[in-house]
C-alpha cells in the first residue's frame, strides 16, 4: 500500500458487487476520495457459493488485510484433512462407480464462501457514507477538459445526478458503463454473448448430501464430468451446506437477453442429466423443487477493445465477464481492484489531469490477462464436457490443460502486477509532462 497523498479529485464507482466493493474499500484505506453508487437498495449477493484461487487471496491481502480476514471468516475448505490441498476430485459423472478420474491439487485447495456471508463481512470495512443506494446509472456526460469545471456528470434513473472526476464502472455483466464506453467504436462489445451453457444452482444441507452420496463426495469438492454437461460441488457455510452447480450445454438460444435467470423445476434438472450416474442424480434430487436456471454469458466473442476512454473505465465483470469454469471471475475482480487502487493512490497522481494516464496503465496491466481468462474458461468448460478440441474425453489431456491453465491464473505475483503498473504509470505521466 502506498502512503496517503492529498488528492485533488473524486472518483465515482458504479456498482457494489465484489469488484465495486473491494475497490471502494481499497480506495478508502488509501485515502483516495471515492463514492460508490449502487442501483439496488443495499449491498446484496445471491445465496450461492463462490470459490477463490491463490491470486485472489494475494489481491485481497494487498487491498487491505481486513478483506482477507473477511474471507478467512467466511471461508470453508474441504472437510477431509487428506484433501486440504485438493481443488477438485474429477469424476466420470456418467458412471455409477465412485472413483476419481484424476485429482487437481493446488497449494490452497478448495476455498469457497457463501457469497452473502462474505459480502456481510466485507461491508463492515466500508464506512456507510461512502456508498449511495437506489442509484441506477443511465448516462455519463463527459466535458471537454478536466478540472473543476470539467467534472463528469453521472445521471441516474431516479432523476438525480452527481459529479466526479473519474468514473469506474463495476456494474457487472450487463454494464451500462461498458455500453457507453464502447458504443461508438465497437458496438458489438456493448453486450455480452451467450455461451450456450446454462446452470442450475443450489445449496443443500450437508447432512442430506452425506446421506445421499457419502461423506467423501459431500464434504470435499468434486467435479462430475459428462457429455454436454458437468456438475460441480463444494462445501460452504462452515461445512453446513453443499454448493451445487449443474451446467448444461445447449444448441438453443437464450430467450431473453435482459433476464439472465429464469425459474426452473427440479425435474428439469433431472431430465437434463438423465443418463448420468448415481452420484449426480442423487445430488440433483436434493435440490429445491423450485430452482433457478442461470444463462452463462461472457465477453469472449466480442471483448471490449479497451477498458477505458478518457476518465471513464470498467472493471470486474463489466470489463471481462467470464463463464465460471475456472472459478476465477470474482478473483480477477479483486485483482482489478488491487491494481486500480494502487494506481489511483500513487503519489504522482494528484489532479484530474493525471487520471487518464491511470486508466491507460490499468488497461495495459489488465486487459490481456483478463481476456485470456474469458477465452480459457470457455475451453476448460468444454473440456469438462468432453467436447474441447484436441482434448475430447482423454482424462490425461484434460488434467494437463487444467494444471497448465490454473498455473497461469494462480502462480502469479499480484503485488508485482501493481508495482509494474505503477512504473508504467510514472512513464506515462512523464511523457504527458513533456508533451
Ligand atoms: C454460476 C456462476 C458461478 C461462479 N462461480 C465463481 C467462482 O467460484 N469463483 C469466482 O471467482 N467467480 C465465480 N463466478 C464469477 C463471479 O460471480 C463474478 O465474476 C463476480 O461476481 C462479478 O462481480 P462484479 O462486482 O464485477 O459484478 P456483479 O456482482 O454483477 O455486481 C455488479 C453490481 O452493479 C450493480 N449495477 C448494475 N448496473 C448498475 C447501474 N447501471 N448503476 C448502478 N449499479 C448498477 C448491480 O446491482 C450489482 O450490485 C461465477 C459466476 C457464475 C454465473
Amino acid at each position: 500500500m502506498t502512503s496517503p497523498q492529498p488528492k485533488d479529485f473524486k472518483v465515482a464507482i458504479v456498482g457494489g458487487g465484489i469488484a465495486g466493493l473491494t475497490l471502494a474499500i481499497a480506495l478508502h484505506y488509501r485515502q483516495v476520495p471515492a463514492i460508490l453508487y449502487e442501483s439496488a437498495a443495499g449491498f446484496a449477493e445471491i445465496g450461492a457459493g463462490v470459490s477463490f484461487t491463490t491470486n485472489a487471496l494475494q489481491a485481497m491481502k494487498h487491498i487491505h488485510p481486513g478483506v482477507f480476514e473477511a474471507f478467512e471468516r467466511a471461508c470453508t475448505v474441504n472437510g477431509w484433512d487428506s484433501k486440504r490441498d485438493v481443488w477438485f476430485d474429477y469424476l466420470d459423472g456418467t458412471a455409477d462407480h465412485d472413483r476419481e478420474a484424476f485429482t487437481i491439487r493446488t497449494g490452497l485447495g478448495q476455498a469457497g464462501v457463501h457469497r452473502a456471508h462474505y459480502l456481510d463481512e466485507l461491508v463492515k470495512l466500508l464506512p456507510a457514507d461512502k456508498a449511495r443506494f437506489g442509484k441506477r446509472l443511465e448516462d455519463i456526460e463527459v466535458p471537454a477538459t478536466p478540472g473543476d469545471a470539467g467534472r463528469l456528470v453521472l445521471r441516474f434513473r431516479d432523476g438525480s445526478s452527481e459529479t466526479a472526476d473519474a468514473v469506474i464502472g463495476c456494474d457487472g455483466i450487463k454494464s451500462r458503463v461498458r455500453q457507453l464506453l464502447v458504443a461508438d467504436d465497437n458496438p458489438a462489445a456493448a453486450h455480452p454473448g451467450y455461451t450456450h451453457k446454462y446452470a442450475y444452482r443450489g445449496l443443500v444441507p450437508m447432512a442430506a448430501a452425506v446421506a445421499a452420496v457419502g461423506d467423501e463426495r459431500a464434504r470435499n469438492a468434486c467435479m462430475h464430468m459428462g457429455p454436454g454437461g458437468h456438475v460441480l460441488t463444494f462445501p460452504v457455510s462452515g461445512g453446513e451446506q453443499l454448493n451445487i452447480v449443474a451446467f448444461r450445454t445447449t444448441e438453443d438460444d437464450w430467450p431473453d437477453r435482459e433476464r439472465l435467470a429464469r425459474p426452473a423445476r427440479r425435474e428439469d434438472a433431472l431430465r437434463d442429466f438423465a443418463g448420468y450416474g448415481r452420484i449426480v442424480t442423487s445430488l440433483l434430487r436434493l435440490t429445491s423443487e423450485e430452482l433457478s436456471v442461470w444463462a452463462i454469458f461472457d465477453t469472449a466473442d466480442n471483448p471490449p477493445h479497451t477498458y477505458y476512454k478518457g476518465r471513464v473505465c470498467i472493471a470486474g465483470d463489466a470489463a471481462h465477464a467470464t463463464s465460471p469454469h475456472h472459478g476465477s471471475g470474482a478473483g480477477f475482480c479483486v485483482e482489478d481492484s488491487a491494481v486500480l487502487a494502487d494506481l489511483l493512490a500513487d503519489e504522482h497522481v494528484r489532479t484530474p489531469a493525471d487520471l487518464e494516464a491511470v486508466f491507460a496503465a490499468y488497461d495495459a496491466a489488465r486487459r490481456e490477462r483478463a481476456q485470456w481468462l474469458v477465452r480459457s474458461s470457455r475451453f476448460i468448460g468444454d473440456s469438462y464436457e468432453w467436447r474441447a478440441e484436441g482434448v475430447g474425453k482423454d482424462f490425461a489431456k484434460i488434467e494437463k490443460e487444467i494444471n497448465e491453465r490454473l498455473s497461469i491464473i494462480g502462480d502469479v505475483d499480484v503485488a508485482g502486477f501493481c508495482r509494474d503498473a505503477r512504473a508504467d504509470l510514472v512513464k506515462r505521466l512523464e511523457s504527458q509532462l513533456k508533451n
